[in-house]
């Protein structure tokens, strides 16, 4: 099911996600929607609590391969940081140039509770690193260097969806329905 994915300003994008403990029916429909509102919007990765799920989830689909997903990531990266411009559908329509490191290798588990590893370079590393940082709270402008972030915090400030962090359903005044 596609779900909305939430802003920045909805504190769920700055809180700690949680470990999976249950490799369950629940989990694989939560990597279901994730996969579907992923590809939907389109992006190359979607992280649990960007759809305001608090569980160390995400998906990504890079280039033309099959969408994936990983559980628990954890992260063993390698090489000097390189800067190339990111953006984030928690920031629509936002790139700045973000220093991420070129190799990355992320273990953790499938939806079955099976060990999987992903080893990425240039934009799967950058991608499987933006999308664990989501599941700690990180979103890609912390990672900007000083004039990049004051760059950014000004273009958030001045972005039309600023301001309404939580998704609302808008109620036209015209409406004769009677909502209960
Ligand atoms: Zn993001």
């Amino acid at each position: 099911m596609l779900k909305p994915i939430r802003l920045f300003g909805d504190p769920v994008l700055r809180t700690a996600a949680e470990p999976v403990t249950d490799f369950d029916l629940e989990l694989r429909n939560l990597v279901r929607d994730l996969t579907e509102t992923m590809l939907d919007a389109p992006g190359v990765g979607l992280a649990a609590p960007q759809i305001g799920v608090g569980l160390r989830v995400f998906t990504y689909h890079v280039d033309e391969d099959e969408p994936g997903h990983l559980i628990n990531p954890v992260l063993k990266l390698d090489g000097e940081p390189e800067e190339d411009e990111e953006g984030c559908l928690s920031l629509p329509g936002l790139q700045f140039p973000t220093p991420r490191a070129p190799r990355a290798v992320a273990t953790g588990f499938n939806m079955y509770g099976d060990p999987v590893t992903i080893e990425g370079t240039e934009l799967l590393a950058r991608c499987v690193q933006h999308e664990t940082d989501h599941l700690d709270g990180v979103l890609f402008i912390d990672r900007l260097d000083r004039k990049q972030r004051k760059l950014a915090m000004k273009a958030i400030k001045e972005a039309e969806w600023s301001g309404y962090p939580v998704p609302s359903v808008k109620i036209s005044p015209h409406s004769t329905q009677h909502i209960s």
